[in-house]
C-alpha cells in the first residue's frame, strides 16, 4: 500500500466513525473491501467518498456509511447463512462475507449480477452466490435464512421474507414510499411473531417486482 493509499483508508474509515458506524467487526470488513472496486467509469475516483454513486442499469452503489450502519444493525454472526436483495454493485455482499459463513444475494438486473460475480472472483470471495432473480419472493431454495438485507426501499416488509426469517433471525429494511423518506426498520422474528424497531431516515431505490431490462 502506498502512502496515498495508507491516507485514503485511515479517512475513509475516520468518516465511517463520525457517522456511527463503531462495530470492530464492521469497520474490520469494511477495511478489508476495496469500494473502488465496484465503481467503474466516470465516478471511480470518487469511489472512497461518503456518498451514494450512479452503477450502471440505473442504480445506485449505497454510501459507505450507510452500508455500514445497515451491517452494524444487521449484528451478523460468523455461523450465519445471509440473504440479501438488491445486489447492484456487489459492495454491500462483498462486506457481509467477511462476517457471515455465506451469503445469498438476489438481483433483478442480469448485467448487475454479472459484474458482481466478476467482482467477487476478482477478489477471492467464495462464499458468495449473486442470483439473477426478483428478491421480492425471497430465495425459497436456500430458505431459510439468520439474517436478511434489503437494499432497496418497499412500502412493507416484504411477507415471503419474513417467511423466511429463522425465529430469532433479523431483517433490515428501508420502508416508505420511493422518492419520500424511508425509514430504515429492524424487524426481529420471535417464537411468537415479529417486533419491529425503527432506526433512522434513508433514501433507498424503489424494490421493484418482475425482471429488469438487461
Ligand atoms: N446493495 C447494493 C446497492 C443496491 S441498489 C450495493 O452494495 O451496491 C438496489 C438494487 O436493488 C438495485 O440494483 C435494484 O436493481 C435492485 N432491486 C430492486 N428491486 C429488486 C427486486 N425485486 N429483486 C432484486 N433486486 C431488486
Amino acid at each position: 500500500m502506498t502512502d496515498a493509499d495508507a491516507e485514503r483508508q485511515m479517512q475513509f474509515l475516520f468518516s465511517l466513525r463520525q457517522r456511527g458506524v463503531m462495530d470492530a467487526r464492521v469497520l474490520n470488513a469494511m477495511e478489508k473491501v476495496d469500494r473502488g472496486a465496484f465503481v467503474k467509469g466516470l465516478f471511480a475516483e470518487r469511489a472512497y467518498e461518503d456518498m451514494p454513486l450512479p452503477i450502471p442499469c440505473g442504480q445506485t452503489i449505497s454510501q459507505p456509511s450507510v452500508v455500514g450502519l445497515m451491517t452494524q444493525a444487521l449484528n451478523v454472526q460468523p455461523r450465519d447463512k445471509v440473504l440479501e436483495i438488491g445486489t447492484g454493485s456487489g459492495y454491500q455482499a462483498a462486506v457481509l462475507s467477511h462476517l457471515a459463513r455465506r451469503v445469498y444475494t438476489v438481483e433483478r438486473h442480469k448485467r448487475l449480477v454479472t459484474e458482481a460475480s466478476a467482482a467477487f472472483e476478482a477478489l477471492g470471495l467464495t462464499n458468495i452466490t449473486a442470483l439473477a432473480a426478483d428478491g421480492s419472493r425471497g430465495y425459497p431454495e436456500q430458505a431459510p435464512f439468520d439474517r436478511i438485507l434489503v437494499t432497496a426501499a418497499a412500502e412493507d416488509p416484504p411477507g415471503p421474507l419474513l417467511a423466511e426469517l429463522k425465529t430469532n433471525g433479523i431483517m433490515v429494511v428501508p420502508v416508505g414510499q420511493s422518492d419520500t423518506v424511508q425509514t430504515l426498520i429492524k424487524v426481529t422474528r420471535t417464537e411468537t411473531g415479529y417486533d419491529y424497531e425503527e432506526l433512522r431516515p434513508v433514501r433507498f431505490v424503489p424494490l421493484v417486482e418482475g425482471m429488469g431490462q438487461e
